[in-house]
């Protein structure tokens, strides 16, 4: 923002709520915060390291040294992001003993980090790992592949979405045992076109889809190629290139991977040499695998499953989900006016304000976007508002809109304007729904 607009007008924006700040200054008391460097159980004996390959790939692969001096970050790769609570309570167990307890983060890719590990620590760190199989190298490379949960739990999803995850991270580890080392290629995969999976910014991307055979359906896979993130906060979204049987999804990745170590320049990442060949040369190089003429039995089946392939699409669960909108709208209003009660029961004047201020603006947005005007900021919320119902004369109120709502800024967080501004949006929010039921009669 302060890039946006310049550090004096951010200033000035600050300055402008600072009367509506309950606590102007926060004492901080920095001997109260403390972090300490775990002292690890090290053993004195050498530890046994069984594989001492699979070992140096995971030091190479899942290891960094730290800022700290001594110190090393170690990231653990979670198939499918999955962790069952008896293994998570032995690993808590694990991080106690060799890394520190106080600082352990999720990535997100779906897996672990944890700090403060001692080069010492380490071999004994991955003994303890691979007896819970949370020591497979390759963390962020290649072979870590993102996914939505698809139709494990999802009723959007089209076809399986984690199975052939499983199956395509082991066609890797098998066939491609060097790209665990290769962290410029990200595979993303979901079971749908809702993207919870974000296949449309991976460099090779996968959404669940299906298509007709006769009478017989067959799960399939839309390959998206040439996405990703650039950095600095832009992207680019991959293209559809073919759709495939899902059982072809192995050979969709053999295919462009062999295909990428014969024709791609030394060093020339994955989007470039996509780029270079063009969106047809990619279509054509896979299209052996998109002919339905030679479909198999198995290939009438979603990996996972026996049973043979039918689609059935219920209610979401994610970004997928299809709600009334405008009704939850108006239901979060009224929430957080009752919030707003109960904080001023409670005292807390600061808080209810707050919520009485949410409640204005979920009220106007559920108007505004019955009107299909969408908003993203609460800036251009007030001002659409005041340009759509108030100046058109739809909504009457004895000021703008905005004045209403900005009173909040201009007046200190006692309990006198808590309780005027609670009112003042109590009025407000029988208004726009009797407005809004008045639409919905007229539509009738
Ligand atoms: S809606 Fe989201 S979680 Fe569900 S299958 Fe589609 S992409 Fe996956």
């Amino acid at each position: 923002m302060i890039h946006k607009i310049g550090v004096t007008e951010f200033l000035k924006l600050v300055d402008e709520e600072r009367k509506a700040v309950l606590n102007k200054t926060y004492l901080i008391d920095l001997n109260a915060v403390k972090f300490s460097i775990p002292v690890n159980s090290v053993k004195k004996d050498e530890p046994v390291i069984s594989n001492r390959l699979e070992y140096n790939n995971w030091v190479s692969t899942n290891t960094f040294e730290q800022k700290q001096s001594g110190f090393y970050g170690v990231y653990i790769k979670v198939l499918l992001g999955n962790i069952s609570s008896a293994t998570a309570r032995k690993l808590a167990k694990i991080i106690n003993a060799y890394a520190s307890s106080e600082d352990v983060r999720l990535t997100i890719n779906q897996g672990i980090l944890l700090k403060f590990v001692t080069k010492d620590a380490l071999p004994y760190l991955f003994n303890e790992l691979s007896k819970l199989k949370l020591a497979t190298p390759g963390f962020d490379s290649v072979a870590d592949i993102t996914a939505c949960p698809g139709t494990d739990t999802c009723n959007l999803a089209i076809s399986n979405s984690t199975n052939i995850t499983v199956e395509l991270e082991r066609v890797i580890y098998a066939e491609f045992p060097d790209l665990i080392h290769n962290h410029d290629i990200k595979i993303k995969i979901s079971g749908c076109m809702n993207s919870c999976g974000q296949h449309g910014l991976a460099h090779i991307g996968f959404h669940g889809s299906s298509f007709k055979v006769g009478t017989n359906v067959v799960p399939a896979l839309q390959v998206l190629l040439g996405g990703g993130t650039l950095g600095n906060g832009e992207g680019r979204i991959s293209e559809k290139v073919i759709k495939v049987a899902s059982k072809r999804g192995p050979d969709v990745l053999r295919t462009l991977f062999k295909d990428l170590e014969t024709n791609a320049r030394e060093g020339e990442y994955f989007n470039s040499y996509y780029d270079r060949q063009g969106k047809d040369y990619f279509y054509q190089l896979l299209k052996p695998l998109g002919d339905n003429s030679t479909l198999k039995d198995a290939d009438y089946t979603d990996w996972g499953s026996d049973e043979k392939f039918a689609t059935a699409i219920g209610v979401g669960e994610c970004a997928g989900v299809i709600i009334d909108l405008v009704s939850t709208l108006f239901f979060e209003a009224e929430e957080k006016l009752a919030w707003s009660a109960e904080a001023f029961d409670n005292g807390q004047f600061g808080d209810s304000i707050y919520y009485t201020y949410a409640s204005f603006i979920s009220g106007a947005k559920a108007l505004l976007l019955d009107k299909q005007v969408h908003v993203n900021t609460h800036h251009t919320l007030i001002a659409d508002f005041d340009k759509h119902f108030v100046e058109t004369e739809l909504v009457t109120l004895q000021t703008s809109f905005k004045e209403l709502v900005l009173q909040i800024n201009k007046n200190e967080p006692s309990k006198e304007f808590a309780e005027a501004y609670f009112s003042h949006a109590q009025v407000f929010l029988n208004q726009v729904k009797l407005f809004r039921e008045s639409q919905v009669l007229e539509l009738k």
